[in-house]
């Protein structure tokens, strides 16, 4: 691990999350390991002395401490095992918390960018599987300290064995050992590293497809395709997916495990043999006398801990080694920038609410699109206004309100308010302005108070005014724990499934209790039935009362009572003025989206 290196990077952010973990590692390790050591010890000396001098008290005091030393280090380590398995704990939920974090407050261009996204199915995913990544990390250090641990304990007892096989006289007979002990393990060590090398390559295609059969399971996990599924039958269509991915998953797992157990066989032939060895060894030795018979045990415990702490040292390393991608994607992820945060203006807080918001000469390509989504849009309109965006679908019209609300920002061009570049504003500050309903808008399965205040602490009163404002007012009344209800059973089987045009009503009320100086509402009637329309048109100034309202619709006839009307057509806006402006004139875009339109009605 070089400095820097991504595996030290992970090990310093996951210790700022618990910093008593590591130390905590150290001790719970120590601890578990002294106990072995400890009776090995202990019973090569009992066994001794029986053989020997056959002290009574001597033999009474050994079995003594065994036995009080036992339960001393049982209490202490099943206490230390607790309070670490309690961090461990704490480290992995404020681990979550802070990948969570990221993935919540990421910019929203990276938020749809492919790459991020499947950036974070690849951390995930492989974590879930294989645990890959900073778990495969973690567990590593731990089996680095248990490791080293073991291997000082045994190194004790070794430097005690060494003193009595060199004032044998016999150290010829130790070399020879020392040397077919360095080739043995030089020999594991070697083939180790060969042996995960080979492996890498067929554990990442078990991942791989464990990964896309996952992604099946939750497609049919997630029960609002149910209705597809059933209607067009498509559960064989599915299978037969599901089927090819396991199948493949399971050619992969078989190739993996025959791998692993081929690659196997000389590993455990150099372990036996390296056992033989090192037993005729220390017995040879125990026969000239150099220690008692009761000491095998004890030596034969020492010369293999150590032989085996070094090929583990080194198939440790190996793993951490196969690893490093995985970190590195770990923390790539953190890496993304958020350049939406870097803003720190406050945003002026108006008790005229004399905001203006002004495109100018704003163009805008998504990222790795070809073409532009929005070209030359200059705009510009203030509080109490109400705005109008029309056009056919793909004309511009959603690009247009995510780059108001910041969630891209322009490729050419600036939106100002008040006169200020919004990239010079504090995010959230910014944000604060607008309440929008978007299209595509998402409720959550919380209770439906949480839901409209967007958050727990809310005020009741101010949560049924504008869920009733919205006309959800009837439906409210029939909901069985009032605004306390859930919405959809994913969390309480007591929640009330809402239909589209209720959702898009609590959408609205959500939109109102934010209470904004600008209110955008991107078809926000698309759902309704004709007289929930009705009813929210008519009231609509009431509703937005002096707020900027900015409405987006293809359906016409519904942007009538704005004061102005914008028409986009391919990315531009290429009319403005008021319904019978443009109603009136006989080249123009509205007047042939109009009349499309109120043919249907007319006839
Ligand atoms: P409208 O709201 O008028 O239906 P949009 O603003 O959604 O239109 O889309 C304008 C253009 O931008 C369309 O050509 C659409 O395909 C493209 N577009 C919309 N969203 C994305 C996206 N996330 N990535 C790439 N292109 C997009």
């Amino acid at each position: 691990m070089r400095k820097n290196s991504p595996n030290i990077r992970a090990l310093k952010l996951l210790h700022s999350f618990c910093p008593s973990y590591f130390l905590l590692l150290v001790l719970k390790s120590f601890f578990a390991k002294l106990s072995p050591y400890f009776n090995l010890y202990l019973s090569a000396e009992i066994i001794n002395e029986i053989i020997g001098t056959r002290n009574k008290d001597t033999l009474i005091t050994l079995v003594l401490v065994t036995v009080l030393g036992n339960f001393a280090i049982a209490v202490i380590g099943g206490i230390l095992n607790r309070v670490f398995n309690h961090k461990e704990t704490l480290l992995y939920q404020r681990e979550a918390q802070y990948y969570n974090t990221k993935t919540l407050t990421l910019d929203y261009d990276n938020l749809e960018n492919p790459e991020v996204r499947q950036l974070r199915r690849k951390i995930t995913e492989s974590s879930k599987i294989n645990f890959h990544g900073k778990q495969l990390l973690l567990n590593s250090i731990g089996y680095l300290v248990n490791i080293t641990i073991n291997a000082v304990l045994a190194l004790i007892l070794g430097i005690e064995m060494f003193v009595l096989m060199f004032a044998s006289g016999f150290s010829w007979l130790i070399v020879l050992l020392a040397c077919l002990i360095v080739g043995l393990v030089a020999f594991n060590v070697w083939y180790s590293f060969r042996q995960k090398d080979k492996m890498g390559q067929v554990s990442r295609n078990v991942s791989q497809t464990m990964i896309d059969e996952n992604r099946i399971d939750n497609a049919i996990d997630c029960y609002n395709i149910g209705k597809d599924v059933r209607l067009y039958r498509q559960d064989k269509l599915i299978m037969k997916i599901k089927n090819y991915a396991f199948d493949l998953h399971k050619k992969a797992f078989r190739t993996m495990e025959s791998k692993r157990y081929k690659l196997n066989i000389p590993l455990t032939v150099a372990g036996v043999l390296l056992e033989a060895i090192i037993y005729v060894f220390v017995c040879v030795y125990a026969l000239l006398g150099a220690f008692g018979i009761g000491s095998i045990i004890k030596y034969v415990g020492f010369v293999e801990t150590i032989a085996g702490c070094i090929t583990s040292y080194f198939s440790v390393f190996a793993d951490i080694k196969y690893n490093t991608p995985f970190v590195e994607d770990y923390l790539a992820y953190f890496d993304i920038p958020q350049k939406m945060y870097q803003g720190s203006l406050t945003v002026e807080k108006r008790d005229d609410n004399e905001y203006y918001v002004e495109f100018k000469d704003v163009s805008f390509k998504y990222p790795g699109a070809e073409t532009y989504a929005l070209r030359h849009v200059n705009i510009k309109f203030k509080v109490g206004e109400r705005l109008a965006v029309v056009g056919m679908n793909g004309s511009g019209k959603t690009t247009f309100i995510k780059l108001m609300c910041r969630l891209y920002d322009p490729t050419e061009g600036e939106i100002l308010l008040n006169g200020v570049n919004i990239k010079k504003y504090d995010y959230d500050e910014y944000l604060a302005v607008f309440s929008v309903v978007f299209q595509d808008f998402k409720l959550f399965s919380f209770p439906l108070g949480e839901n409209v205040a967007a958050g727990t602490d809310y005020d009741t009163e101010k949560v049924t005014s504008s869920l009733r404002q919205s006309g959800f007012g009837e439906r409210l009344a029939s909901m069985p724990d009032g605004i306390k209800t859930p919405l959809y059973k994913d969390f309480d089987n007591n929640g009330v499934e809402v239909s589209g045009g209720e959702a898009q009503k609590i959408a609205l009320a959500r939109a109102l209790y934010k209470n904004a100086p600008f209110i955008i509402l991107d078809e926000p009637t698309a759902a309704l039935d004709p007289i929930a329309e009705y009813e929210i048109y008519s009231k609509f100034n009431e509703i937005v009362g002096d707020k900027t309202a900015i409405y987006i619709s293809h359906r016409l006839s519904s942007c009538r009572f704005c004061d102005k009307i914008a028409v986009f057509d391919n990315g531009q806006i290429v009319q403005r003025g008021s319904h019978d402006e443009l109603v009136s004139d006989e080249n123009g875009k509205y007047r042939e989206l109009w009349y499309a339109q109120a043919q249907y009605y007319t006839e």
